[in-house]
């Protein structure tokens, strides 16, 4: 399974600007958040990793949140988060217990933050972490896949 990821690398400099499909991806998100969430603004569908299919959330698991987050570009290995280039991301599942997630991993500290990664194929950043708000855990919609 893991293999398969390796081919996917992006190249290590992000580009100056967001190309045309991450604008469109976040336009889709925006559209389609609705069928994703249920009547108690819980997710609907499990949570996945876009590139391996890892298991992130189960239904249900989290409750859906806007917030601004600066998330670095996607990159297979997220330890270098700190380098320059990032999405800003709106739309988000909050998990407020960690023991809530099938599968996730952390990279180091960046300052007080934690990004998210696959806890597989080490995909991300797929979410949002602060050390000052331990009970807050932020997963980015359009960096996960819904099933
Ligand atoms: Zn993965």
């Amino acid at each position: 399974m893991a293999a398969a990821c390796a081919e996917m690398e992006p190249p290590a400099a992000p580009p100056p600007s967001p190309p045309p499909a991450a604008a469109a991806a976040a336009a889709a998100a925006a559209a389609g958040s609705a069928e994703l969430v249920c009547a108690q603004g819980r997710n609907l569908k499990a949570v996945l990793c876009q590139r391996c299919g890892s298991r992130v959330l189960l239904p249900g698991a989290a409750t859906f949140a806007r917030r601004e987050l600066l998330l670095p570009a996607m990159r297979k290995k997220a330890a270098a988060a700190a380098g320059g280039g990032g999405d800003l991301l709106r739309e988000h599942w909050l998990v407020r217990d960690m023991f809530s997630f099938e599968n996730v991993g952390f990279t180091r500290d960046v300052g007080n933050v934690k990004f998210l990664v696959c806890a597989d194929c080490e995909a991300g950043p797929i979410g949002w972490h602060c050390l000052d708000d331990k009970d807050s855990f932020y997963v980015a919609l359009e960096r996960v896949a819904h099933e």
